[in-house]
């Protein structure tokens, strides 16, 4: 039986902390952190991590818009609206929500942004410096895993992790900062022969697909850490699940997140603590 890994706990306390730092930050330089996140169409998935975005921004005091456009909008628009953020000294955050619409080089809108408002860390400057171990903001999901796994008091060092999915947005930067973290890494993917072989190695099993129930009990070596990154609709009940099978794989695993209240909380708040980082090298510079 496993212990619960309280992601809702964990980021609770980091966004009281930075509640705490933007009142000294205010008191200092007589201003907080400004953040802008760019919301284009009406994606209910979207719509939803944008209110919650908001809602903690709010909550510790960094100040915050949510720019909505169409999901018309063109791709020179958007771009503007970019570099007009960009040349404004009181934005310390720029995010623009992803997916957007087909017609939107993704990529493009993603590198207009200036490197030091990239507080979701897509930019390829920002994605380089972490490969290159220099220094440069963090993604906010890899890096949410790791200070779950430090809070819980997880060794990292010297153990077999194993990372199921390779995305640029998770599975990747994950895999770096355990490596970072001296773990030895295994970055599985769809087309890894025997999946399962390779997961009961794990003694920290990362995994981020977007498939409901792809780990079952039986992939899990005994006294592992499970971190179930994966958002998915359980076709079962409706509700929100994980890639992880939650209620067997916690007789096996020695720490498990569950889906929701574990991973995602703590890609918000490391969202905030970006943009908290982003407003002090500003005002420090
Ligand atoms: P992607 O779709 O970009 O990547 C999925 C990865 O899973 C790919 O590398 C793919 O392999 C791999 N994969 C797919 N099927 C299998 C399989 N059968 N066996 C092994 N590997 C497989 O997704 P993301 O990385 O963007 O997101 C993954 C999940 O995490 C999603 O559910 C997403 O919603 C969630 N997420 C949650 C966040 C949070 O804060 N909690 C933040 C970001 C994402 P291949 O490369 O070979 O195609």
């Amino acid at each position: 039986m496993s212990e619960i890994i309280n992601g809702k706990e964990v980021a609770k306390s980091l966004r009281e902390s930075l509640a705490a730092q933007v009142v000294e930050l205010n008191k200092r330089y007589g201003c907080t952190p400004n953040l802008v996140v760019i919301l284009v169409g009406e994606d209910p998935g979207s719509v939803s991590y944008v209110t919650g975005k908001a809602k903690a921004a709010t909550e510790i005091g960094i100040r915050n818009t949510t720019l909505r456009y169409p999901d018309t909008i063109t791709e020179k628009e958007l771009l503007d609206v970019i570099a007009e953020l960009n040349a404004n000294e009181d934005i310390d955050g720029i995010l623009v929500q992803l997916p957007l619409p087909k017609h939107i080089d993704e990529d493009k809108v993603i590198k207009a942004i200036a490197v030091e408002k990239d507080v979701d860390a897509f930019h390829p400057e920002n994605v380089a410096s972490l490969w290159l171990k220099q220094p440069g903001t963090q993604p906010c999901t890899p890096k949410g895993i790791i200070k779950l796994l430090k809070t819980t008091g997880v060794e990292i060092a010297g153990k077999e992790a194993v990372v199921v999915g390779r995305s640029n947005i998770v599975g990747l930067p994950v895999a770096k900062l355990l490596l970072d973290n001296n773990a030895t890494v295994t970055v599985a993917h769809s087309r890894t022969h025997n999946l399962a072989e390779v997961t009961r190695r794990a003694d920290i099993l990362v995994v981020a697909i977007g498939r409901e129930r792809l780990v079952t009990a039986d992939m899990i070596k005994p006294g592992a850490v499970v971190i179930d990154v994966g958002v998915n609709r359980d076709s079962r009940t409706g509700k929100l699940c994980g890639d992880v099978d939650y209620d067997m794989a916690k007789e096996v695993a020695a720490y498990i997140t569950p889906v929701p209240g574990g991973v995602g909380p703590m890609t918000i708040a490391c969202l905030m603590e970006n943009t908290v980082e982003s407003f002090i090298k500003k005002v420090t510079k």
